[in-house]
């Protein structure tokens, strides 16, 4: 909570115009606090409660069905909406997910679950003024049930999001296209003690919470200078004011001798995934604290739902005060995925100017804090850049891949023509042993004749860009990073999928 009843709540909604229907009534406790926080919430506690307040705050809130797990439980997403007004200051579209580690990392969940409340009944109330917000506190609900952090066929669903090989990530992906949120946090804990790698060298990393943002090199430029640059430092500074030590997102620390970089480029994660359809792309990981410590709570996790929530409102309140700053940022990056050169490389590297950084580490023996020297790969390298073609021809291999577009939401076409087409095709070089690098491919200017069953994808569509990253093996985060599709690159020929002409260029800075 954070300090505002009943009575404040009341004055809020009186000025805002709404009929505060929970306000009057008793608390809502959360299934977290029924329990006393002596379990995690059950995917059907946090369920029917969602759906309470939905039918308490018919007019704000409801729940709306994104698919099913596994197992068959509900992906529910809670969508709260203010009344409308007429402002000159855009309303921003917010997607929240919780708890894609599910039983492991539940704090999210069940955060996400008193924000709901907080939003309808608290404090926070005056931020769906300014915001429409999607919140789906239990991303993994079969992960959450069975007590674990992949999902019921033991598939870790953040690396899910090229293939998207569950129904579980297929649900997230709808959800992007069917909100088209400006913002997204993906919320996860982060445990700190590493039993098996760190803390057998006698250390546990130390820190509250974690921030990253979308950082697969495909997504527009100026989206990821500003995410960087702009709204992380911010995101970092009102984290702190609440309370918290937080910093950038530094990988996995499993050894003290290893570099340091932050978080992963690759579009199989959710966070690049979003950041893909032009949002703004959050990453927050808080601490999870470790089992081998004794706690008021169930493994401490009234602690740790209140750090989560500390962030939930931290990221809330700045994003509410950015709007118009995000709500123009993400236009111009929608507008860049139909028309910016793609990056076809893009790394971590030594920093020169800065080859060392000093971490706050916690000694497991003594819970003594020690600052300790890591080598630093924090520099992000951008390699060349390659024109985006108006449109891509599939001449083989049709039936491995349009199930994966079709999941994608990629629309394609047959493209039978009797006539040879002019295409730039890419020819792998016979004496690399990495088919798929860009340095192992050149274009050339070629016609084709296109076999039965070739299929068209026009880039012109909501994810086009994304296609191009996808069927293109020298783009980080494309299908041939996977062996199934590796296996289908013939060093020494082109492959198998052309680019038909350019869209408008605009250079990479
Ligand atoms: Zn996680």
């Amino acid at each position: 909570m954070i300090g505002f009843g009943r009575i404040g709540c009341a004055v809020l909604c009186a000025v805002l115009g709404f009929r505060c229907v929970l306000a009057g009534e008793n608390n809502w406790p959360t299934p977290l606090e029924i329990s006393g926080f002596s379990r995690n919430s059950t995917t059907s506690e946090i369920s029917m409660y969602l759906r309470g307040l939905a039918a308490a705050e018919a007019g704000l809130a409801r729940v709306e069905l994104l698919g099913r797990s596994v197992e068959g439980r509900p992906l529910e997403l809670l969508r709260l909406t203010g009344p409308r007004v007429v402002e000159p200051v855009p309303r921003l579209r917010v997607l929240i997910i919780g708890s894609q580690h599910g039983g492991a990392e539940p704090a999210g969940g069940e955060a996400l679950t008193s924000l709901a409340r907080e939003l309808l009944t608290e404090g926070l109330r005056p931020l769906l003024k300014d915001l429409d917000l999607f919140l789906l506190s239990n991303a993994n609900p079969d992960g959450r049930d069975l007590k674990r952090r992949a999902n019921a066929h033991r598939v870790n669903l953040n690396t899910d999001f090229v293939l998207l090989s569950q129904p579980e990530s297929q649900a997230l992906k709808i959800a992007l296209d069917r909100y088209r949120p400006d913002v997204v946090l993906d919320v996860h804990e982060s445990a700190v003690l590493k039993r098996d790698t760190l803390a057998r060298e006698g250390y546990v990393t130390d820190f509250d919470a974690q921030f990253d943002v979308a950082s697969n090199p495909a997504i527009p430029s100026a989206l990821r200078a500003y995410a960087q640059a702009t709204f992380l430092p911010a995101l970092l500074a009102e984290t702190s004011r609440g309370g918290l030590t937080a910093q950038r997102y530094l990988g996995e620390i499993t050894h003290l001798h290893q570099p340091v970089t932050n978080g992963g480029l690759t579009l199989r994660n959710f966070r690049n995934a979003a950041g893909m359809t032009g949002a703004l792309s959050v990453l927050l990981e808080t601490k999870l604290d470790p089992r081998i410590d004794s706690y008021p709570t169930y493994r401490n996790l009234k602690v740790r739902v209140d750090r989560q929530l500390r962030c939930l409102r931290a990221f809330l309140t700045l994003v509410a005060a950015h709007r118009a700053e995000i709500k123009a940022q993400t236009r111009v990056a929608r507008a860049a995925l139909q028309t910016e050169d793609l990056v076809l490389s893009a790394a971590y590297v030594k920093d020169p100017l800065r080859p060392m950084v000093r971490l706050p580490m916690r000694r497991l023996d003594t819970r003594q804090r020690e600052v300790l020297a890591f080598p630093d790969h924090r520099r992000l390298v951008i390699g060349a850049a390659a024109p985006l073609p108006q449109r891509l021809l599939i001449t083989a291999h049709t039936a491995l891949l349009q199930p994966i577009l079709a999941r994608q939401q990629i629309r394609c076409i047959s493209a039978n023509s009797d006539q040879p087409v002019s295409v730039t095709a890419l020819r792998l070089s016979p004496r690399s042993t990495d088919v798929g690098s860009p340095e192992a491919a050149a274009e050339v200017t070629t016609t084709v004749a296109l076999p039965p069953g070739s299929l068209r994808v026009d880039l012109n569509q909501l994810n086009g860009r994304l296609a191009a990253v996808l069927l293109d093996p020298r783009a980080p985060g494309s299908l041939f990073d996977y062996p199934a599709f590796k296996a289908l690159l013939r060093p020494g020929e082109a492959f198998f999928i052309y680019r038909v002409g350019r869209q408008a260029p605009r250079n990479v800075p």
